[in-house]
């Protein structure tokens, strides 16, 4: 673990008076000490840090875990307990949105009332919502992937293509160009399924007059892009123009108001108001952004419930939308980077309004 992360650490088991923190979720063990496997555990406690998993991981583990001491166990929980017992611990914080209720049933079970157990909500959320410089040039990276790939399909968008392919060419032109996996089941959502914030690609071909909009991302060693585009197919009506127009205003007044200190429930405010003033704010529905690093939607939320301030380091997403039902819909989305006066964009697709075909 860096320095950085087990200062932070320490600090929550000092405040909640805890004796050590076993890591569960396999982002939060992946942040704290470099195991990209699908099954393991990590304890922290101010003097060490250990890594647990099975046989299958051993050399994985030797290669990638930077972690004081690693055990390679038959049983998770029977080595995460003895372990505990081990060193003396007795009061342990765990991830309360993580484990299972069943899990922690035989975590209690197995501890036979020596170990406290202590739900903790979140507790690296915070941390992980600040990036460092090397998660930013992976961030970056990923980013930069999704511009070289939308080079690379923007041509395909034409009418009577179905949203599945260019989903489906924008993932391999991902994948060409080095990308480690989609970061989620693209939208492509054209025409009438425009109104559908999350209308995942479908066999629908594409026509002329349509708005296309186009959502999708990949990973570089675990972190996500996340970007929005949306495009018109030759002549497009009046009424879905107009709606680009005011989503595309929304998201510049936002990126160009984001700065340190400002709550983040103010900035959804800002893209929101700026729709409802323009008669469509029944039809922006969801959140303003999220937070993206690890996981594709993480801490924080960028919405009307998020008191949480804006701070340096923190990478968001800005993707304000209007979906009128039964005519279509536009979403607009970039990635930024919280700057010491303002914000900075990840994702670099034009997003001013084109036309192709
Ligand atoms: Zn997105
Ligand atoms: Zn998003």
């Amino acid at each position: 673990m860096n320095e950085s992360a087990a200062l932070f650490c320490t600090g929550v088991l000092t405040k909640l008076a805890l004796d050590a923190f076993v890591f569960i979720d396999l982002k939060n063990i992946r942040y704290c000490c470099g195991f990209t496997g699908t099954d393991g555990a990590y304890i922290f406690t101010p003097q060490r840090d250990l890594f647990l998993s099975d046989s299958r991981y051993r050399e994985q583990s030797r290669q990638q875990v930077v972690a004081a001491r690693k055990i390679c166990y038959r049983n998770k929980f029977d080595s995460v307990v003895e372990t505990l017992k081990e060193l003396g611990l007795k009061r342990i914080g765990f991830e309360a949105d993580t484990l299972s209720v069943a899990q922690l049933q035989e975590l209690s079970q197995r501890s036979g009332g020596e170990l406290e157990w202590v739900p903790v909500s979140a507790p690296m959320r915070s941390l992980r919502a600040c990036k460092s410089v090397e998660e930013l040039a992976l961030l970056q990276r990923a980013a930069d992937l999704n511009a070289a790939a939308f080079v690379e399909i923007e041509e395909m968008i034409r009418p009577g293509i179905s949203e599945k392919a260019i989903a489906f060419e924008l993932e391999f032109a991902l994948r060409r160009l080095g990308g480690e996996d989609r970061a989620f089941d693209f939208i492509v959502a054209s025409g009438p399924r425009g109104a559908m914030p999350h209308g995942v690609a479908s066999d629908r071909l594409l026509e002329l007059g349509d708005l296309v909009t186009i959502d999708f991302g990949t990973r570089v060693a675990g972190y996500h892009s996340d970007e929005t585009v949306t495009l018109g197919l030759g002549e497009v009506a009046r009424d879905l123009r107009n709606i680009f127009d005011v989503v595309l205003e929304a998201h510049d007044l936002a990126l160009a108001k984001a700065v340190p200190g400002m709550l983040l429930a103010d900035l959804d405010a800002i893209a929101r108001q700026h729709i409802a003033s323009a008669g469509f704010g029944e039809f922006f529905g969801h959140g303003l952004g999220h937070g993206v690093g690890l996981d594709i939607h993480e801490y924080p939320a960028v919405s009307g419930r998020s008191l949480e301030q804006l701070r340096e380091g923190m990478v968001i997403t800005i993707e304000p939308g209007i979906y009128l039902p039964g005519r279509g819909g536009v979403r607009i989305e970039d990635t930024v980077v919280i700057t010491a006066t303002g914000c900075r964009t990840l994702t670099h697709i034009s997003k001013k309004y084109r036309t192709l075909a």
